[in-house]
């Protein structure tokens, strides 16, 4: 048997021209990284526009696919066989026998691909198909060919050394981490700001958090469901540094001193202006979160230019246009769904007003704001200043 390894296929790095390279770089970087995290020895190598990582020691097939799966870049992954010695015979028996471990059953129709970088082997890429067809259906009689809609394509290359490889299990698409920079999640412990930081992520793009805390209205457990949400996403977008951020004060202060219906709004406002502090206080270049239009009473666009308007940086809503529906499916793809709906409140829905305002007037909401003028810096600036910080790393 030759060397184990595995072929990870990218999409659209393919298309990057001059910088690809720096794509492909950081595409191994975070294929290594992920790799770290569990046992047996990996090597990422970058070869013709191919990226191979090679395993050896006592390492989990399954766990190896698994954290690659999670690497944004990676469109599908291959277990591949690595063959030394190239020579005809040896390669046929070198296909057969991957064939041999990679399917029990042996009924099902095929086709071979090749694909020929050596064009000095004494095979062309047709040549090689038929042939290894040949062997292939004398060595398991129960294979047939079929070359419109085959159950199996079997790929060799042609290269230094040959590779054969079938089996594709999904990658998680997009563009590796670290290709675009960071932006501020506001992360509650709902369904849809965890798959908003997974949207965004997915585009290369760092996340650091917030979170805003209203003990003693909303519990620890309630912060631990953030945290735990935390964990499950960085799984996919890395690292997280999650900011805590003691929000009663302000919070209270709010309902003290403005109209109950305009509360949401008020308080949404300030939340993305703390926010928007800590996304500066920490290189990020946007706000991200989970409103999707027409959700709740505080996502109409009245009230989504309302919020926006406090702050400067851009602030990326991935969920903008979806259904509820089409958030959650992506939220149990990823593996959020089941913390998500577990019942702990969050800040928002304790001062719920029962007739919240669904077309704010700026105006009408500047004025409230006034009536906060005597306390609210302080109380921001005490916010700043009390923020818990916790590293998120899986
Ligand atoms: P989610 O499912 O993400 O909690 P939601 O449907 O509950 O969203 P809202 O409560 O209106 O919606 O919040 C809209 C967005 O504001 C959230 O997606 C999130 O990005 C942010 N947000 C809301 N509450 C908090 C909070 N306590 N801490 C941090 N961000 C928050
Ligand atoms: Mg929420």
């Amino acid at each position: 048997m030759g060397k184990q390894a595995f072929l990870c296929k990218y999409a659209e790095i393919g298309i990057k021209g001059k910088n690809r390279y720096k794509f492909e770089n950081a595409l191994c970087e975070q294929i290594r990284h992920r790799l770290s995290k569990i046992d047996g020895e990996f090597t990422v190598v970058r070869e013709q526009g191919r990226i191979y990582v090679e395993a050896d020691g006592d390492y989990d097939f399954e766990d190896a696919i698994e954290e690659m799966s999670h690497v944004f870049g990676v469109s599908g992954i291959s277990p591949v066989d690595v063959i030394e010695d190239k020579n005809w015979d040896n390669l046929t028996v070198a296909v057969g026998d991957f064939v041999e471990r990679q399917y029990g059953s042996k009924s099902f129709s095929f086709k071979v691909k090749c694909r020929r970088s050596d064009k000095g082997y004494p095979l062309t890429s047709p040549e090689v198909c038929v042939e290894m067809g040949g062997y292939l259906l004398e060595r398991f009689p129960g294979l047939s060919v079929d070359v419109h809609e085959p159950d199996v394509y079997i790929w060799v290359e042609v290269r230094d050394k040959a590779f054969v490889y079938s089996k594709v299990y999904p990658g998680a698409c997009g563009m590796p981490l670290g290709t675009n920079g960071k932006a501020m999640l506001l992360l509650s412990g709902g369904i849809d700001s965890p798959v908003a930081g997974y949207m965004i992520a997915k585009r290369g793009v760092y996340i650091d958090a917030v979170y805003f805390h209203a003990p003693p209205y909303t519990s620890e457990r309630a912060q631990q469901k953030v945290v735990d949400l935390a964990k499950l996403i960085s799984r996919y977008v890395g690292p997280i540094r999650l900011h805590v951020v003691n929000f009663t004060e302000i919070q209270m202060y709010i309902y003290e001193q403005c109209p109950h219906e305009e509360l949401t709004i008020i308080m949404r406002r300030y939340m993305m202006r703390i926010a928007e502090k800590l996304a500066l206080q920490n290189d990020c270049l946007g706000l991200i979160t989970g409103e999707s239009i027409g959700q709740v009473a505080s996502q109409t666009m009245h009230s989504l230019a309302a919020t926006n308007e406090v702050c400067t940086l851009p602030v990326y809503r991935p969920l903008i246009g979806f259904d509820k529906q089409e958030i959650v499916d992506i939220s149990e793809k990823i593996g959020t769904f089941e913390t998500s709906i577990q019942p702990f409140e969050d800040c928002c829905t304790i001062f719920v007003a029962k007739h919240p305002v669904t077309r704010p007037e700026l105006k009408v909401i500047r004025r409230s704001e006034e009536n906060l003028i005597e306390k609210i810096e302080d109380m921001v600036n005490t916010a700043m200043e009390t923020i818990q910080i916790i590293e998120i790393d899986e």
